[in-house]
C-alpha cells in the first residue's frame, strides 16, 4: 500500500516537471511573455539550416543556461527563461516550431563559432556580440540588443570605481569573450583570471578570489539582482557589444528571414513587450536597435 502511494506520488511529480518544462513560460512562474504559438507552413527557401530542421522536426538552439534575465535555467524546473530565450523562442515559433519541438543545448562563449560552424546548433541566441572578427566564421541576424562592457564588485568595495581602477587587480572574465579581450587590448591590469562561465567568475567574487568580473553590463545586473546584498555593478560601460543570432555562415536565407521575424516583432510591439517582461523589469527603458542586414 506504502509503495503504491509512493509509485503514484513519483508519476504525478513526473508529470508535473514535463508540464513545467513544456509550458515555456518566463522567469519560472507565470503565463508566456509572447504567444509562442507555431507559425503554419512556412518556408525559407534555399536554407540548408530550414531543411535540416524540418527533416529532424525540432530545432536546436544554442543557448546560455546560467545568466540571469538573459538565459538562464531554473535548477528545479529545468525551465529556460531570459530575453534571450524569448527572442530564440519568437523566432522558432516564427519558423514553424513551438516550445516543445525546441532543444536548447548549452554552448559557452568559447565554443560558439566552432559549434555553429559546425551545425551543432540550428541558431545561436546567448549574449552573443557581431564582430568582424566572428563574422569570418559565422553569421548574424540582428542585432536584437546592445549592451557595454562594465564591472561587477563586491558590495563594500570602494576603490573599483571604474575601468582605469583596474590596474594591479584580479579581473575576472569568460574565455572567448569580447570583453576579456578588451582588458588585454587596452592593458587595463596583467592579473586577468579566466573561465568558461560568468558563474565561475562571480563565485570567484563572492569568495574574494579575485577583485572584479568583466563583461556585458546585462550580464552583470543579472548578477547583482540575485544577490544585492553582495554585489554592485559600478562605473560607466566602456564598450558597444551588439547581440546578434549566430547561424551558419553561408545560410543568407536563414539570416534574411531571421532579420525579417525581428523586424516586424520590432514593429508589432512584441520585441517590447519580451523586452519590458525580462530585462527591462529592473526598471530600465529599452527600445530595440536598428538591424544591420548584410
Ligand atoms: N557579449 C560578449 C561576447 O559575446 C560577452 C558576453 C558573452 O561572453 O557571451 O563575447
Amino acid at each position: 500500500m506504502k509503495l503504491r502511494a509512493l509509485v503514484v506520488g513519483l508519476a504525478a511529480a513526473a508529470l508535473t516537471l514535463t508540464a513545467c518544462g513544456q509550458s515555456g513560460s518566463p522567469g519560472g512562474a507565470g503565463e508566456p511573455v509572447v504567444s509562442s504559438a507555431p507559425e503554419a507552413n512556412v518556408q525559407v527557401a534555399g536554407s540548408t539550416t530550414f531543411q535540416n530542421i524540418s527533416q529532424r522536426g525540432r530545432v536546436i538552439i544554442g543557448v546560455k543556461d546560467d545568466q540571469p534575465g538573459l538565459g538562464f535555467k531554473d535548477a528545479t524546473t529545468n525551465q529556460f527563461s531570459g530575453f534571450d530565450i524569448e527572442i530564440a523562442r519568437l523566432v522558432a515559433a516564427k519558423l514553424g516550431y513551438g516550445p516543445d519541438k525546441i532543444d536548447y543545448k548549452v554552448v559557452p562563449s568559447a565554443a560558439r563559432e566552432d559549434t555553429i560552424s559546425r551545425g551543432e546548433v540550428d541558431y545561436y541566441v546567448g549574449t552573443y556580440t557581431i564582430n568582424d572578427n566572428r563574422k569570418q566564421r559565422v553569421s548574424f541576424a540582428g542585432p536584437y540588443f546592445v549592451a557595454g562592457q562594465g564591472l561587477l564588485v563586491a558590495k563594500n568595495n570602494t576603490d573599483i570605481t571604474g575601468k582605469d581602477k583596474l590596474t594591479g587587480k584580479k579581473v575576472c572574465s569568460v574565455t572567448g569573450s569580447t570583453p576579456i579581450q578588451r582588458v588585454r587590448d587596452q592593458k587595463l591590469t596583467d592579473q586577468i583570471v579566466e573561465f568558461q562561465t560568468y558563474t565561475q567568475c562571480v563565485d570567484q567574487l563572492i569568495s574574494g578570489q579575485v577583485d572584479a568580473v568583466t563583461t556585458d553590463d546585462a550580464i552583470l545586473k543579472g548578477y547583482a539582482s540575485q544577490q544585492p546584498d553582495k554585489l554592485k555593478v559600478v562605473g560607466d560601460t566602456f564598450s558597444t557589444e551588439p547581440y546578434g543570432i549566430g547561424m551558419n555562415k553561408d545560410d543568407s536565407a536563414l539570416r534574411g528571414k531571421v532579420n525579417d521575424i525581428l523586424q516586424a516583432a520590432y514593429t508589432d510591439g512584441t520585441w517590447q513587450k519580451i523586452y519590458d517582461n525580462t530585462l527591462g523589469k529592473s526598471g530600465a527603458a529599452g527600445s530595440p536597435p536598428p538591424l544591420q542586414r548584410y
